[in-house]
């Protein structure tokens, strides 16, 4: 039977979406973070919440040796997104094939959660990254049930949550895309909550948050941005500069798996892998408004390829070994002020 609080445990809830007696529930720990919480009364020790696990068994692509500089040709959601625009591709293609996205949106309360969706409107809402953990709910089984009636689907998340979904579905589905990027952690939820509630006390006008604000180019995109309802900004603030940021940059509050973390290398687990390709210095293919770099680890993704150059205005192919992104190789380092913020966190001294 998995064991709650495995210091490695991710929180993907594979193990609560197989368990046949729902014996399974995803309850915070002290930090915030869901981890799975068994009901012994409930559990008739049939293993398969071990078995589904992705850090026993996981699900990995065989990876090539190149990867794609990409940035994408519609100018419109390139502006809005986090990055090269891939996702919207792959989103507005799922669409037009009448399937269906799971992805991260910022609820009215300012919760990340995973949804399921066919609108265009919601879809457009899980564009751009949320820097906290995501809220996976039962997409698992939501998406299970859509693959099996035959929908095409998109499924975007960390790499860790793919990992758990296709160690769940234990087969390809032609009708799944999944896509990943190179992950930095994910902050804890009740961090994100705690600051939330801070600021919009002090600031009654901020309704919403946004982490990655093209105003003033991608490079600068890493900000703080505070939003009204009509989603104006109100205000920015530089990265370090904003006392959530700092610490998910210098890796404080993040989930204690993610220093461990058995999805940050090369071999993937999603059809397409993507990130932000920094440090382009004076490479003829850098854009202001956002490069990333494009791994197609499955034959399904190159296949999708072939039909869908035309997306990109730049799709330069490039050694694997260019891709100066750290978090793509191996996962971040444990950061020096973890225990202090959690500390500051359980004693409510967290403030903006
Ligand atoms: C927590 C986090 C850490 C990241 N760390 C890095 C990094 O270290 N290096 C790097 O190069 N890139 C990192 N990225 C990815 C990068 O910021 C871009 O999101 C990615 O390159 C996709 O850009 P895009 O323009 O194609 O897509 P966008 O249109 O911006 O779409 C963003 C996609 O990310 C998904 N998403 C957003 N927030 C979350 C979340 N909290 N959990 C799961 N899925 C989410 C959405 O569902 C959507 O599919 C990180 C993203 C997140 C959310
Ligand atoms: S052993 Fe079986 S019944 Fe018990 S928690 Fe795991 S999956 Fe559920
Ligand atoms: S399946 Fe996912 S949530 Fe369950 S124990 Fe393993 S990593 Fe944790
Ligand atoms: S660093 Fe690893 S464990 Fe942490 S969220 Fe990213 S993929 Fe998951």
């Amino acid at each position: 039977m998995i064991k709650m609080h495995n210091t490695q445990c991710t929180g993907c809830t594979a193990c609560f979406a197989i368990c046949p007696t729902n014996a399974i529930s995803m309850e915070p720990d002290e930090e915030g973070f869901l981890f799975p919480v068994i009901d012994e009364n409930c559990c008739i020790n049939c293993h398969k919440c071990d078995d589904v696990c992705p850090l026993e068994n996981p699900w990995k692509y065989e990876y090539q040796d190149y990867c794609y500089l990409a940035t994408s040709a519609n100018n419109e959601e390139l502006a809005y997104c986090s990055s090269g625009g891939v996702f919207p591709i792959l989103a507005r293609y799922t669409l037009n094939k009448s399937g269906i996205i799971c992805g991260c949106i910022l609820d009215q309360d300012c919760t990340a959660r995973h949804v399921v969706s066919d609108d265009p409107k919601v879809v457009r809402a899980m564009s751009k990254s949320k820097y906290v953990q995501s809220d996976m709910g039962d997409c698992y089984q939501q998406t299970k049930s859509l693959l099996d009636k035959g929908r095409f689907l998109l499924f975007s998340g960390t790499p860790c949550q793919v990992g758990g979904l296709m160690s769940y579905l234990g087969r390809e589905y032609k009708n799944l895309l999944t896509m990943d990027f190179a992950c930095h952690g994910v902050p804890s939820p009740l961090f994100f909550k705690k600051y939330v509630t801070n600021v919009k006390a002090k600031n009654p006008h901020v309704k919403s948050f946004w982490f990655r604000n093209k105003s003033r180019g991608w490079c600068q995109s890493v900000s703080m941005t505070w939003l009204d309802e009509d989603g104006n900004e109100i205000q920015r603030i530089a990265n370090l500069e904003d006392s959530y940021l700092k610490e998910f940059i210098e890796n404080n509050s993040l989930r204690k798996s993610c220093p461990q973390c058995h999805f940050c290398t090369p071999q993937r687990s999603s059809d397409f892998t993507v990130g932000d390709h920094w440090n382009m210095g004076k490479s003829p293919f850098y854009n202001p408004l956002g490069v990333s770099f494009i791994l197609f680890n499955s034959q399904k993704a190159l296949h999708w390829l072939k039909e869908n150059e035309d997306e990109f205005q730049t799709l330069e192919r490039i050694s694997l070994k260019n891709v100066g992104q750290p978090h793509f190789w191996r996962p971040y380092f444990r950061g020096k002020n973890r225990k202090q913020i959690f500390t500051a966190l359980a004693e409510g001294k967290i403030c903006q």
